[in-house]
């Protein structure tokens, strides 16, 4: 009887060293492609209601206050109360080191907090998730009225919305809508590696993977999208590359990976 407990226990330790959402102490020295697979296994626990809420018990706080923060990835998101990034990933203190905006647009301080993320802390992914039925990118689709705070900060969507209305001159609303928040998380991309020589570097050193994502409000679910379909251009991994005011390419939409 001892013996199988033993038996057990030595089971149960086995595999939540295996598991990686447990093993992951503090994150140190993760790369991106395994930073990949902790969020996408997370948001599937997440999206079968399967959540295991690790890393948020008084030993992760005392593991992280004592030790320092290693995020595994850097995750721009809207500031809509429905996409909270810790509890769409399933993760815990210390794992992800978020930045919340509406309409999840990288403007001076999203862009030089996200640099933050990637060159202080070491975090090698960086995510930018939009969601359906983005009020931000709503407002800009229906050339709302906005109070001059407001417009001032949605106005890095705008180039979005052209685009996507140049690509659906005839669509409906929510067809628009669905496009135009594609399109704003290509231009969030871009207009963080414009701006960020930082990020340009780390990207081309391949330290750093930058990648982007929809979240579905109902289903739960992420639609990865993976790199933006101009990053070697825009990190100037080719020639006539970043910061240079050309016209883009057209952007091959891709979907899933
Ligand atoms: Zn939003």
């Amino acid at each position: 009887m001892k013996r199988i407990s033993l038996a057990m226990f030595i089971l149960i330790v086995a595999a939540a060293l295996a598991s990686p959402t447990l093993a992951t102490s503090a994150n140190p020295g993760i790369s991106a492609d395994e930073a990949m697979r902790v969020l996408k296994a997370g948001n599937a626990r997440y999206v079968e209601g399967k959540l295991q809420h690790p890393h948020q018990d008084r030993a992760r706080r005392a593991l992280t206050a004592g030790q320092g923060q290693h995020p595994l990835a850097t995750v721009l998101t809207c500031s809509d109360s429905r996409t909270p990034a810790e509890i769409i990933f399933d993760q815990g203190i210390g794992d992800i080191f978020v930045v919340r905006v509406a309409g999840n647009v990288a403007a001076t301080d999203e862009t030089g907090t996200i640099e933050y993320g990637v060159a202080n802390l070491a975090a090698p992914l960086v995510v930018v998730m939009g969601h359906s039925q983005c009020g931000a990118v709503s407002a800009v689709v229906d050339n709302a009225k906005l109070p001059p705070n407001i417009a001032k900060l949605v106005a890095p969507i705008k180039p979005a919305v052209d685009k996507a209305r140049e690509a659906n001159p005839e669509a409906a609303k929510d067809v628009l809508l669905k496009a135009a928040i594609t399109d704003n998380v290509w231009q969030a991309m871009e207009d963080m590696l414009r701006q960020s020589p930082i990020i340009r570097e780390k990207v081309k050193d391949g330290q750093v993977q930058v990648v982007g994502a929809l979240y579905d409000l109902d289903s739960g679910q992420i639609q990865w999208l993976g790199p933006h379909p101009d990053q070697a251009k825009l990190v100037g991994a080719q020639k006539g590359a970043a910061g240079k005011s050309g016209k883009k390419g057209k952007k091959a939409k891709k979907s899933g990976e």
